[in-house]
């Protein structure tokens, strides 16, 4: 973009606000223009708790949070955090002879500054102009008046639930038992081979050869796949998780499971390259850092992650254990009887541990006898009052969930004793399946209950998606527990989403639907830290918004008001970048307006 380009779009910008344009256009120093931006901020913030008239109802919150933002952004500390001026990036964009030695702004930058300017001023606009009719009435009028509106907003809610389709519906049932048929025949196997989960993970689809006869791929995701294999990058999916993709990618329905499972060039790329250069990063929750012996990880007090085993049935593209995760399936990757033995040792010399996820990897990928064994040896420890089994079988391979693999898990759950809990992991509603459901209810009928642990990313971040998700989660038997933020792993920068639209979606969409389904909280796995409640503004700031349109964060440690830990600065996917990306998927940008009012 050129000079004069630039300049006026600024300028077009700061109309919204004409005292702080005057500001940044006059000629004092920068520091005195702070000085000025601030007092004029305070007297904003002043005047919405005044009343002012000039600021619309309601819109003095967004004013009040936009305020928060902007002087946040404006201190020396996140200046510092940040390695950023965004008060001097824009003076010098505006002012500065040496235009051209800057980094320019992107598209992003300039809808940040204008939203935030907007949100200042309270000029959002997006409120309807006209109050609701049900406001001026009382008693039945009222009530009926909003009925309706009520009404309305809930066949809203429905046409965008309606669709994602699910596979309990009847079609997409019919249109699997297709899909199956054409991987048996293509392995020659028979109806009983594909109940039995060993045949699964001895005929998984590891090369692009395969995948490329049993459904169609895009040129990208053939390319991707191949290179995966050259290049030793773990891939791999069940026969029964490929059942579930639509033939063609022009069908539509299958997009969040395919990404999933089938990497993007980008991906490939990164993780080679990262490899290569022996970078650690991929460790992004620096696991290395939190984990006191071999095969466990403590980010709590009473907590702790016990990694049996560091393979699954098929690898997903945006795993945060990728660092970790040799290959699909790999017969070296369960811990060895000695090192397993001595980590159970640690839990049971550690009384402060009341609770043991076993993870890994998926540990449904123990036979039944070491699983077994490993519940047995925990249930031995008296302070062991709960033991997680994070598993994503239900979903990639339901056969797996056989009655005696139930009777050996139910064995150890004793109610007021010692809980046994399933904690899985579906992501979109495509997935849902009368054979998971199967599963679910085999773990629900001896008293265990299933948790969904959701990755929320690109693939299953359009509105209503997830809520469509959460309606049916419910109906199986599962409750929603967390949704996470995608890691700001370099590599998986294809399925990462602002947080800005994980608030969004709580507030407008979650929020539609009962308490008893709506019972996830959004988190932020924050590297070596642990879950930061997105929800709760206390524990997030922005402290900038650079010139490409990321927003940067500082993140307070969970137990900030306990231990004196250090915070952890993220830099956020860009609002702009994301938005063009729904719109790639089908999308309306107006149906997101909001997002960039979320902090
Ligand atoms: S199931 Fe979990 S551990 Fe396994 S590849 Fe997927 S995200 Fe990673």
């Amino acid at each position: 973009m050129k000079k004069e380009s630039v300049r006026n779009r600024l300028n077009e910008i700061l109309n919204q606000a004409p005292d702080l344009k005057r500001i940044f256009l006059s000629a004092d120093s920068i520091q005195s223009k702070k000085i000025k931006i601030r007092k004029f901020l305070s007297g904003m913030l002043m005047a919405t708790f005044e009343d002012n008239p000039t600021i619309p109802p309601l819109e003095w919150v967004l004013t009040r949070d936009a305020i928060g933002v902007f002087r946040t952004i404006l201190s020396s500390r996140s200046e510092r955090l940040a390695g950023f001026s965004f008060l001097k990036y824009i003076n010098s964009l505006l002012n500065n002879p040496d235009f051209d030695s800057l980094p320019r702004p992107r598209a992003g930058f300039f809808a940040e500054l204008e939203h935030l300017i907007r949100g200042v001023v309270g000029k959002t606009g997006i409120y309807p102009e006209k109050i609701p009719a049900f406001t001026k009435y009382e008693g039945r009028k009222a009530a009926k008046l909003r009925s309706s509106e009520l009404s309305r907003m809930a066949a809203t809610t429905r046409k965008f639930i309606d669709r994602y389709p699910s596979g309990l519906d009847k079609n997409i049932i019919r249109k699997r038992s297709f899909n199956k048929a054409r991987v048996l025949k293509y392995f020659g196997a028979t109806e009983l081979e594909w109940e039995q989960w060993k045949w699964h993970t001895r005929h998984i689809i590891r090369d692009v050869g395969t995948l490329s006869e049993l459904i169609k791929l895009t040129p990208e995701e053939y390319q991707a796949v191949q290179l995966a294999r050259q290049y030793k990058i773990p891939f791999g999916i069940t026969p029964y998780y490929l059942s579930l993709m639509d033939y063609s990618p022009e069908e539509g329905n299958d997009l969040g499971v395919r990404a999933q499972v089938i990497p993007s060039l980008h991906y490939i790329e990164q993780m080679n390259r990262m490899r290569d250069s022996k970078e650690c990063s991929m460790d992004f929750m620096l696991e290395r850092d939190t984990s006191p012996i071999e095969g466990i990880t403590r980010r709590y007090p009473n907590i702790v992650i016990l990694k049996p085993i560091v393979t699954c049935p098929q690898i997903c593209v945006y795993c945060q254990r990728n660092w970790e995760i040799e290959d699909v399936h790999s017969p070296h990757a369960a811990m060895t009887r000695d090192k397993l033995h001595k980590a159970v040792e640690w839990i049971a010399d550690t009384p402060e541990i009341n609770e043991v996820l076993i993870t890994g990897g998926d540990p449904l990928l123990l036979s039944n006898a070491n699983l077994e064994r490993l519940l047995a040896r925990l249930a031995q420890i008296k302070h062991v009052e709960r033991i997680r089994i994070g598993t994503r079988m239900l979903v990639t391979l339901p056969q797996r969930i056989t009655d005696s693999l139930i009777r050996a898990i139910n064995h150890y759950h004793h109610p007021g004793r010692r809980e046994i809990m399933i904690v899985t992991h579906f992501e979109n509603s495509y997935e849902i399946t009368p054979q998971a459901m199967g599963a679910v209810q085999k773990f629900r009928r001896y008293g265990i209950d299933v948790y969904n642990q959701l990755v929320y990313t690109v693939f299953n971040s359009r509105k209503f998606e997830a809520s469509a998700l959460r309606l049916k989660l419910r109906l199986i038997g599962v409750t929603p527990y967390y949704t996470f933020n995608t890691k700001g792993k370099e590599e998986t920068d294809d399925f990462r989403v602002p947080i800005a639209r994980l608030l969004q979606e709580q507030k407008e969409e979650a929020r539609l639907l009962p308490g008893s389904v709506r019972t996830d909280e959004i988190v932020f796995n924050v590297p070596g830290l642990g879950k930061n409640y997105l929800r709760a503004t206390q524990h997030h700031d922005i402290i900038s918004i650079l010139p490409d349109g990321c927003r940067m964060y500082e993140f307070h440690p969970w137990e900030k008001k306990l231990e004196l830990v250090d915070t952890y600065i993220y830099t956020d996917v860009s609002i702009h970048e994301y938005l063009k990306k729904l719109k790639s998927l089908g999308e309306r940008r107006a149906n997101y307006k909001t997002i960039w009012y979320y902090y």
